[in-house]
């Protein structure tokens, strides 16, 4: 059996215990979080978030891409969050990435490929976070609409650190 199959067994375990049905469109804490796809960083526990509380918006490096500002913007303007927090982590895949030999080496292997434009590789995990509240708060739709908070979390501790803003 593949995982995929594995998982669609627990769902129907799931599915016999399901009590969610109560739960709203909008986030009941009026909050999104925007993180790192990391299989270390389970959001809703290191958060205290239960089902229905907050939008949890996720890719490779906690990078506010133009999907993540959809998402964002949309978590803002249609469903009503107020608050959003990014976080990023320590020991991130994408920490030191170098995008042009990750690219040069899948072209030599597979061919040219349009999409993804960039891998959103950094050097420094803090600028990343600060550089991610930045693209968030300057957007011409969520300016001075939103609070924007930055933080890293330890995959050691499960400690969030905040990144201050300068
Ligand atoms: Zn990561």
């Amino acid at each position: 059996m593949s995982e995929i199959d594995n998982v669609l067994k627990a769902n129907e375990d799931y599915v016999r215990r399901f009590t969610l049905r109560h739960l709203s469109r909008r986030p009941a804490r009026r909050l999104a979080v925007l993180a790192c796809m990391d299989a270390r960083l389970n959001v809703e526990q290191a958060l205290g978030l239960a089902p229905g509380e907050a939008h949890i918006i996720r890719n490779a490096g906690a990078i506010v891409t133009e999907d993540a500002l959809r998402s964002l913007v949309f978590s803002h303007h249609e469903l009503g969050a107020r608050e959003i927090m990014i976080v990023g982590h320590t020991e991130c895949g994408v920490l030191g990435l170098d995008d042009h030999e990750l690219r040069s080496r899948l072209e030599v292997q597979f061919g040219p490929a349009e999409t993804p434009k960039s891998f959103h590789g950094f050097p420094n995990l803090e600028n990343s976070i600060r550089e991610q509240m930045r693209q968030v708060r300057s957007h011409p739709w969520l300016l001075g609409r939103v609070v924007v908070r930055g933080f890293a979390y330890d995959v050691k501790t499960g400690i969030l650190h905040e990144v201050s803003d300068d």
